[in-house]
């Protein structure tokens, strides 16, 4: 089952493939086919599928790299399908995981490509080289005159990103570009590229394999089939919470709800209520709480509401010490704005599988157990299934 991108703005999409196919030629069997699809100005699409799909192809059509067989290409509305493919390209960032710097130039003139392409003058090349190695985290006087051979892996990732950053592009196509870096190194430049893309907003399509990948970056995710089918596309939330079918089940894998848990926060969790006492409040109120509510344990704070400590009925037979020296430390605890995957953690280590939360200025909130996480992940389920029952009502 596919289902239509869910575009809510009536501008128009940055780029709009509008029924595009591609069969190479010697070929039978198309490597894209009849693909449409829409990329909203700002956002980060994953493209993620099998190996062999065609995700590659596809990003190459946008920027005309490889010529469509059929359809249609739109950047702002406007039909590029026959414009000048080098103009074209000049309007579009390109990373790729190879690479590709060139390796007899030094990093400044890597970097200066596109922007000398332009015609830009002398100064305002340097300039944008000298703000684009500080914005990908290299310090200019450091890298500028070096050689691509003299950088690590994740140096010239760093070095491509600046490149296909060059002329200031607001389109980037990103195919595996982080596919070829040791985990460590891998997971700190998708975050740098994260925290740059929150303030560049540029409108980028991002190519891997590789799921956690496509969840960690998109702001929606593609997920797709033999010959570029779509086969899901939306939020990483909702399609955590509803794959569509057998397919997408199995792409995600195991673990999917758990991955979920990522987009939950803390703060939307209903009902924590849990009963507490401040350490200069009689002992026989705390009693009285516990009978209330029906628990065992009651969450002991200090004058200031912080948590402090788990205490019993019996640790309540006289008053409570001043030290505070009884019961259990509350150990970790769980802000609002924490995710429920955090918690989840949080909870499979605590003896006692539930945690207490704290607000924004760490004063006593309530606790989360299990149960919480289990109604959340149910309510995630049934709106996304919603949604999609929706969807298919209006289709
Ligand atoms: P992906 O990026 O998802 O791995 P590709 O877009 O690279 O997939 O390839 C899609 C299909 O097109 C594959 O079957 C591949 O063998 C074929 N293909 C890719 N490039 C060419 C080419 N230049 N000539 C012929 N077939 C190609």
């Amino acid at each position: 089952m596919s289902t239509e991108p869910t575009a809510t703005t009536s501008k128009e999409p940055k780029i709009r493939l509008d029924r595009v196919g591609k069969t190479y030629p010697g070929t039978k069997t198309p490597a894209v086919e009849e693909l449409t699809l829409e990329v909203q100005e700002g956002e980060i699409l994953v493209l993620v599928g099998p190996s062999g799909c065609g995700k590659s192809t596809t990003l190459r059509l946008i920027n005309r790299m490889i010529e469509p067989s059929t359809g249609k290409i739109l950047l702002d509305g406007e039909d590029v399908t026959d414009a000048n493919p080098d103009k074209l390209r000049r309007r579009i960032g390109y990373v790729i995981q190879q690479i590709g710097l060139f390796p007899h130039q030094t990093i400044s003139q890597n970097i200066a490509t596109v922007p000398k392409m332009l015609g830009w003058d002398k100064a305002r090349i340097t300039e944008q080289v000298e703000n684009l190695l500080s914005t990908v985290g290299l310090d200019p006087d450091v890298y500028r005159d070096r050689f691509p051979k003299e950088l690590s892996g994740g140096q010239a990732q760093r070095v491509g990103v600046a490149r296909a950053l060059g002329a200031d592009p607001d389109i980037m196509l990103m195919d595996e570009p982080f596919g070829a870096i040791d985990p460590i190194t891998r997971d700190r430049l998708q975050n740098e590229f994260l925290r740059l893309q929150a303030e560049l907003h540029k409108t980028i399509v991002f190519v891997t394999h590789d799921i956690d990948e496509a969840i960690k970056m998109g702001d929606r995710i593609a997920i797709l089939g033999d010959r570029s089918t779509i086969r899901q596309i939306d939020t990483p939330e909702r399609i955590l919470a509803y794959p569509v079918d057998e397919f997408v089940d199995d792409f995600i894998g195991a673990g999917s709800t758990i991955k979920g848990l990522n987009f939950l926060q803390v703060g939307s969790l209903k009902q924590v209520e849990y009963p507490s006492i401040t350490s200069n409040e009689p002992a026989d109120v705390g009693i009285a709480r516990l009978d209330q509510a029906y628990q065992e344990w009651l969450v002991l704070t200090d004058e200031q509401r912080r948590p402090l400590r788990w205490i019993r009925r019996e640790d309540l037979s006289g008053p409570i010490p001043r030290d505070g020296e009884i019961g259990e430390p509350v150990g970790e605890t769980l802000r609002t704005d924490d995710t429920l995957f955090h918690a989840l953690e949080l909870m499979v280590q605590s003896a006692a599988g539930q945690t207490v939360v704290v607000d924004a200025q760490g004063a006593y909130a309530g606790v989360v157990d299990t149960t919480h996480l289990n109604q959340a992940i149910r309510r995630a389920q049934r709106e996304a299934q919603l949604h999609y029952e929706e969807l298919e009502a209006n289709a």
